[in-house]
């Protein structure tokens, strides 16, 4: 009777132990399977433009606007306004 018992004790916690790991092992899949999807469709949604300095394309998560014009970097936006405005320099 007593052994029947903890066999069951054992039976018990054994199924619960392996359905805890089966739901963690199922919601990490599912974590790195939502990361790779939002990635690729970021990846995908995420436009190239060019850099009206250097005429690099770069994604458009990465560039940067100013006037209507794209730059691939701060300093490409800085040289081209420079360029743009000979008449405002000092
Ligand atoms: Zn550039």
């Amino acid at each position: 009777m007593n052994l029947l018992i903890i066999r069951l004790i054992i039976f018990a916690v054994l199924f619960f132990a392996g359905l805890k790991l089966y739901r963690m092992y199922r919601e990490w899949k599912l974590d790195r399977e939502e990361l790779l999807e939002s990635d690729e469709t970021r990846r995908e949604g995420g436009q190239m433009v060019r850099c009206s300095w250097c005429k690099v394309h770069v994604p458009e998560s990465d560039a940067l606007r100013e006037q209507g014009e794209w730059f691939c970097s701060s300093a490409h936006r800085d040289r081209y306004l420079q360029e743009q405005k000979p008449e405002e320099k000092e």
